[in-house]
Parts: structure tokens; C-alpha cells; sequence
């Protein structure tokens, strides 16, 4: 169904309270229902889990399976219109959601970012017009396509197409027997082995897209990450070099066009040496919803990632996005449960609170935590903005937090 404007806080003509519904109820799922609510959306999540962050807040939680045809009836019942958190969510269920509201993205666009085979077509296809190619690559599908897989391919890594993410799915391979090794291990699903690149940085972009076409980006995004999660996310004018970031922002909105994109779209980039000395823009992966890297938008920006996506998804204006502040987000975690002052405690101890009065006490600090009632290691449980004044001063505001949450220090 094609969007209409869905003004917040009217009655729709079913006689209820304009909804706006989520299709999973991740952390991404929480903030969107909170932006949504903070403009006077009654709001709907779908989500098998009872305590599901973002079920926690909504107004309505449906906690059936995804694919659930009851389920999927409630929603629609619920809603005016609906997006999604995550990028696995069935797309037949999405296409069911489709042909009776609006649905934004669309089935066909978070099909094609769920298989990296597909996406990484995409990203050559748009290539022309973006200016940026993902890294050489080939899809392993069968015995005869590993066997021809170019050896200039080597080293490089093997990525499962689907259900990848946090660098789970993938292995790096150096030569043709571990290829294979890997193939293998990786159970033979469809794979894209791709070329191992010297990274000199990772950056990412968000864009969001209006039905009537209309393209938005946000700053570009410096990105560190630790072990394959993402760890620290640095927003400010030199993180990354003018010129790439203009390309960047230019190559996500050229993408978002070309898949007729609705919603909030991020996608990631690699920085690498050109072989002259100098940096070039390879495109990564994208993800069809707000990412990690844009939670900086919340406070750092006059319009956030989120209220982006609910924008979209109400066919409500998109002003182009002001950045108000130089910005540094820290990813917290579960792991800092278990870390107390920097010290790894031993797996049996019972999670403690890291030290947040202290790092509150810290000037622009601004605390987003999850709702999650657990915290594990390597599970995500919020995230810590950090504005101020100038770059300096939020470098040093990040050290400070650092410390207090004994974290590694900027590089
Ligand atoms: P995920 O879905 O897990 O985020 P990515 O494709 O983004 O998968 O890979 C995770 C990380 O692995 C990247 O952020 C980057 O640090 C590293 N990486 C991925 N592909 C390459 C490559 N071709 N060359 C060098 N490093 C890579
Ligand atoms: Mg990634």
C-alpha cells in the first residue's frame, strides 16, 4: 500500500489513535517506538520475547513469531503503518504486511540487504552513478564456484550471505585449502568470499528517504570496532577526510535511489590505501533500519536516526539533518557488567552496575541503556553520547569515560 500523511495524534479512520507498528523489538525497535511516542504515536511491536526492549515500551506488544499469520493480523488491526528493527525479519511477512498498509522499507529492499550476494550486486550496479564498488568479491555457492573462485581473491574472507553480523559468519581464509576449510565450517551455505583490504578506517552513512523521494543524509560516521562489534562511533568535521566523506554521503543517497528506498538506510564503507599513497572509498554492507553507528544523532543532531525513520514511515516532512554538536558514542556492553574499574571479574560474580553517577558526572554525557534485564557478555546493553563545545573537549570528555569504564582509549 502506498503511504499516506499519517498525522501524529489524530484518530485514524478505524476510530482509534494513529499507531505506528515495528516489526521486531530489539534496542533499535525501543528507540524508534520512543521517538514515535515523544510525537504523540500510539505505537505496536511484534516480538516473541515477553521482555523484548522495545515490547517493554510500546503501547501494544504482540509477542507471536514473526511469520505468525495471527500475529501479523494484530499488527496490521493496530497499525497505520509499519517498518522493521532488523534487517532478518521473514520478508514474506513483510510482503503479507505489505498489501495492507504501508510498509517502510519495503519487502523487496530489506531482501536484498539481507543476502550479501544480492546486496553486493546492488552496490556494483549503482556503481556508475555512486562512484564507489565494494571490494572484489565472488559468490560460493556450489563446488564448481569455490573451485574457480579467483586466486587474487587470496587472502581474504569468507562471509555466509545471510544472517551475518558483529563479524559472526565470517572467517578469513589465506590460501585455497583454507578456503575450503572455511567453506565447510560454515556449514556450505551460500557464501561471498571477498578480497582482505588494508583498512586505514571504517566509516558508515545514514540517509533517510520520503516516499515522494525526497533523500536526507546525516554526517559521516568514523567507526571503531573491537573484536567485530562495533565500539566507538566519532561524528565531527575531520574524522574523516572532506573529500571521502562527501562521497560517502553522496555514494548512500545514490543507493537509497536506485532501490527506490523508503526509511532510514545506513550503509558501511572501508577507507583503504589506494596504492598512491593515498585513501579510497570501498562500500561495505548496508542495513535497512537505523544503525549503531547513528545513535550519536539522538543528541548530537536536530534530528535523530529515529525520528528520521518514523518521519519516513508517516510521510511526514525530512528536513536535512543539522549536526549541533561534535559527537563521540561509546557502545556499553555486557561485558562492563562483569569489568568493574577496568577489572575482570570472574564469570561465576553476579553483574554489577559499571560506575554511571560518575560517568554522568562527566559534561555531555548523556546515558541510553536498553531496558535489558541481563546483561552477558558481548550483548548489547546501551550506548553513551557525549557532546560538548569542540572536538577537543569531547575527546577528552570520551577518555574520561573511558577510564572510569575501563574501556580501551581512543586511538
Ligand atoms: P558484519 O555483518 O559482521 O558487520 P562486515 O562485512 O561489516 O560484517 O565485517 C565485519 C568487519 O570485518 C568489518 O567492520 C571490518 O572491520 C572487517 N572486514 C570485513 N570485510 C573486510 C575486508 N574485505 N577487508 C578487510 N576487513 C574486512
Ligand atoms: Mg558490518
Amino acid at each position: 500500500m502506498t503511504a499516506k500523511v499519517l498525522l501524529p495524534g489524530a484518530m485514524n479512520d478505524r476510530g482509534q489513535p494513529t499507531t505506528l507498528g515495528v516489526m521486531g523489538g530489539g534496542q533499535l525497535g525501543r528507540m524508534f517506538v520512543q521517538a514515535a511516542q515523544a510525537m504523540g504515536y500510539f505505537t505496536a511491536v511484534l516480538d516473541p520475547d515477553p521482555a523484548s526492549p522495545a515490547g517493554l515500551v510500546a503501547h501494544w506488544h504482540i509477542q507471536t513469531p514473526y511469520d505468525d499469520e495471527q500475529g501479523l493480523a494484530q499488527l496490521m488491526q493496530r497499525c497505520d503503518a509499519i517498518t522493521t528493527e532488523f534487517e532478518n525479519v521473514p520478508a514474506p511477512a513483510l510482503v503479507t504486511l505489505g498489501a495492507h498498509r504501508p510498509v517502510a522499507p519495503a519487502a523487496s529492499c530489506v531482501a536484498v540487504a539481507q543476502d550479501r550476494i544480492q546486496e553486493k550486486a546492488h552496490f556494483v550496479q549503482c556503481g556508475p552513478v555512486s562512484g564507489v564498488y565494494p571490494a572484489p568479491y565472488a559468490a560460493i555457492e556450489s563446488d564448481a564456484l569455490l573451485a574457480a573462485a579467483p586466486a587474487d581473491l587470496l587472502p581474504g574472507i569468507l562471509k555466509t550471505a545471510r544472517l551475518g553480523y558483529d563479524g559472526k559468519g565470517q572467517v578469513r581464509v589465506n590460501d585455497r585449502a583454507g578456503l575450503a576449510a572455511a567453506w565447510e565450517r560454515l556449514g556450505r551455505v551460500p557464501c561471498v568470499l571477498e578480497k582482505l583490504l588494508p583498512l586505514q578506517a571504517e566509516c558508515s552513512v545514514i540517509v533517510a528517504r520520503g516516499a515522494d523521494g525526497q533523500v536526507v543524509t546525516f554526517p559521516v560516521q568514523k567507526n571503531t570496532h573491537h573484536d567485530g562489534i562495533l565500539a566507538v562511533t566519532e561524528v565531527f568535521g575531520g574524522a574523516v577526510p572532506a573529500a571521502l566523506a562527501e562521497r560517502a554521503r553522496a555514494s548512500t543517497a545514490a543507493i537509497a535511489r536506485h532501490l527506490n528506498y523508503v526509511g532510514v538506510l545506513c550503509v558501511e564503507y572501508f577507507v583503504v590505501d589506494d596504492g598512491r599513497g593515498g585513501s579510497d572509498l570501498v562500500v561495505n554492507e548496508m542495513a535497512p533500519r537505523p544503525h549503531n553507528s547513528g545513535h550519536h544523532t539522538q543528541d548530537a543532531c536536530d534530528l535523530s536516526q529515529f525520528e528520521a525513520q518514523v518521519r519516513a514511515l508517516a510521510g511526514l516532512p525530512l528536513p536535512e539533518p543539522r549536526q549541533h554538536s561534535p559527537a563521540i558514542m561509546l557502545n556499553l556492553l555486557g561485558d562492563l557488567w562483569f569489568n568493574p574499574n577496568g577489572v575482570r571479574a570472574q564469570a561465576s560474580e553476579q553483574p554489577v552496575s559499571p560506575p554511571w553517577a560518575q560517568v554522568l558526572a562527566l559534561p555531555g554525557t548523556h546515558l541510553h541503556l536498553y531496558g535489558k534485564l541481563s546483561a552477558r557478555p558481548g550483548r548489547k546493553m546501551g550506548h553513551l553520547n557525549i557532546t560538548g563545545e569542540s572536538v577537543q573537549q569531547v575527546r577528552e570528555t570520551a577518555a574520561r569515560a573511558l577510564a572510569l569504564l575501563g574501556l580501551p582509549p581512543l586511538a
